[in-house]
């Protein structure tokens, strides 16, 4: 993955680590939006339908691949 120079700023969707497959996004307060919660299923992440925040599952249990 190449980092091109920054010319936009545009915000970056922020990656949040968590250890459960359900999740509640309220926007951080900042861009405020309904708290809602996510359920990832059989994925291993969930993207919020408001402020496009990635939750991931961390799962320590699994090999890691680089
Ligand atoms: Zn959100």
């Amino acid at each position: 993955m190449s980092m091109a120079a920054p010319a936009s700023s545009d915000l970056e969707p922020e990656i949040i680590v968590v250890n459960t497959r359900r999740v509640m996004c309220d926007g951080g307060g900042a861009l405020g939006h309904p708290r809602t919660w996510y359920e990832m299923g059989e994925a291993d992440f969930v993207e919020c339908r408001y402020c496009d925040r990635r939750f991931v599952l961390c799962d320590s249990g699994d090999d890691i691949r680089a």
